[in-house]
């Protein structure tokens, strides 16, 4: 493969309501950087809460015909989106690389698994059938069937701007709904282009709708009354406060929120594989990813082995421009988050935990004003310490030393967080056990980064989600709907007389 074409458009980004790109028009902006060299490279819209009320009004106005569509047609148009997706994959990659700052190829993969529910959604007039029971009383037959909300609403973060919005909104539009996207602001351009798509596959005008912005946009959906769900991915707090706004509001609301995934890596695990998953899973994508490792749990005598391996590897990453092939990991999205991380590894030195690698200070030659950090490695940290406690999001890998199984298991239920944990062993009984009794909601076995693929459905434990339903898969098709039933009889059966008592099968 070539040297893949670099996303250089100085355009301010702005919305899109009602089929068209609209310009931002409530005088608010904010910079968005490239942050592989720490320069402004276009400015994105923040709306006010009127231009949030046209993009519902324009939702609202096309839902009832949308949503009236028979769903096979409805797929047929995700099926075109689908087409225009895999053709227009690496346009995307360069976007996210250069307004998220992950390497290309990294990009790349997550264009596919958000393309991976687009395919999910294709198969919608079968996950739309509903439940039939000929003669639940004498004559009479009970159905169940599934009908879109109206218009629903996606709030989503910046460290997967592709294929977290594309967790919601294929499912969203394949069942009937109207969507409106709120993307990250500080890298907003992917938003806008999947709009794009979405109108060339045929989508009509007003279906689906981005609103770029920060908490004035948000508080907008959440308060507004034709908003009749609320999808969000994003930080802990922040999905707290999402969904008690929005159940405030009465609207269906499912929230994703933060994560401390932790690597549980038993005695007779193969060590080789072992540390190439903790590499790649801490590092990968700089740790921005909720799926990232945190925390490798190491158990017994494996510690002493594993970690002078981890510190060798952890300072030979190639940390480089994210357009370059050979890169594994690029810049941070922005000098905050970078200071940020930077000063939760000074944290770490003064709560006592063994620096063994430190990324700090980190330069790359000819990008020396981009937001990069090194890979950093602790060794002995223990539950207690902030930098084991709290989510740095960050290429910071705490090593955790205990004696056995039931001790990781007890270490990782503890943790106020739930979304996903892996387990390395050899051993198939460990294994079943592991995975039966750790409060965790996605689980991999030999498997760093267990994100469930689109027909099986995303969704932590504990603070890493509020609400009831995952997203995407079968759940995602419960959210976005809700259930009917229907119970008929025809004339020839009905008995003459009312009917005084609680009627039973007759
Ligand atoms: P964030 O919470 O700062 O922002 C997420 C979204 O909320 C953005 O669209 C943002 O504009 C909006 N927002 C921010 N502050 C707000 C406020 N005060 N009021 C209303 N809206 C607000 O998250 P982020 O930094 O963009 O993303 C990183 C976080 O997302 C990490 O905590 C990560 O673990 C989490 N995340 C979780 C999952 C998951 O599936 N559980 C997936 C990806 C990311």
């Amino acid at each position: 493969m070539g040297a893949p074409e670099a996303f250089t458009a100085t355009t301010d980004v702005g919305h899109y309501i009602g089929g068209r790109t609209v310009p931002g028009a409530s005088g608010r902006q904010q910079p968005v950087y490239n942050p592989s060299t720490g320069k402004v490279a276009r400015q994105v819209a923040l709306a006010s809460v009127e231009e949030v009320n046209a993009a519902v009004a324009s939702a609202k106005a096309a839902f009832p015909a949308w949503a009236e569509m028979p769903p096979i047609r409805r797929a047929r148009v995700m099926n075109a989106f689908l087409q225009l997706l895999m053709q227009h994959r690496d346009t995307l990659a360069a976007m996210i690389s250069a307004e998220h700052g992950k390497v290309f190829t990294d990009a790349q993969g997550e264009v596919t698994r958000g393309i991976d529910i687009v395919e999910f959604a294709c198969g919608i007039p079968q996950l739309l059938k509903g439940d039939y029971t000929e003669q639940v009383s004498t004559g009479i037959d009970n159905w169940t069937m599934r009908q879109p909300l109206g218009v629903v609403a996606g709030i989503t973060p910046f460290n997967f701007p592709c294929m977290v919005p594309l967790w919601m909104f294929p499912v969203a539009l394949a069942c009937g709904n109207a969507f409106i996207l709120k993307p990250s602001e500080r890298d907003p351009s992917p938003s806008l282009f999947m709009a794009d798509l979405l109108k060339q596959a045929g989508l009509p005008d007003g279906v689906f709708n981005v609103v770029q912005g920060d908490k004035v946009a948000v508080d907008a959906l959440l308060t507004h009354p034709d908003v009749k769900a609320l999808s969000f991915v994003g930080s802990t707090p922040i999905a707290q406060y999402i969904y008690e706004t929005g159940a405030h509001h009465g609207k269906r609301v499912q929230a994703l929120g933060g994560a401390k995934n932790h690597m549980v890596v038993m005695p007779d695990a193969d060590i080789e594989q072992a540390v190439d998953g903790l590499i790649g899973a801490g590092y990968g994508s700089a740790g921005e990813r909720c799926m990232a490792i945190s925390v490798a749990v190491l158990v017994g005598d494996i510690g002493d082995k594993i970690v002078p391996k981890l510190a060798e590897r952890a300072k030979a990453l190639k940390i480089r421009s994210p357009m370059d092939l050979e890169a594994e990991m690029g810049p941070i999205v922005t000098k905050q988050a970078r200071d940020r991380i930077e000063g939760y590894i000074g944290i770490g030195v003064q709560e006592g935990a063994k620096l063994v690698v430190d990324g700090r200070g980190h330069k790359v030659p000819g990008l020396e004003g981009g937001f990069f950090t090194g890979g950093t490695l602790f060794d002995h940290v223990t539950p207690a310490m902030r930098i084991y406690k709290e989510e740095i999001f960050g290429p910071v890998l705490a090593c955790v030393r205990v004696k056995d199984m039931a001790e990781a298991v007890q270490l990782v239920n503890e943790h106020e967080f739930g979304n996903g944990v892996a387990c390395y062993t050899s051993d198939g009984h460990v294994a079943r056990e592991f995975a039966r009794r750790v409060q965790i909601g996605m689980v991999g076995i030999n498997v760093p980064i267990p994100v469930p693929m689109a027909w099986h459905g995303f969704g932590g434990w504990k603070r890493s989600l509020f609400g009831d339903m995952h997203a995407y898969g079968e759940e995602g098709v419960r959210f976005y709907t809700r259930q009917k039933s229907v119970m008929q009889r025809w004339p020839e059966t009905i008995a003459k007389g009312a009917e005084f008592v609680m009627p039973t099968a007759k």
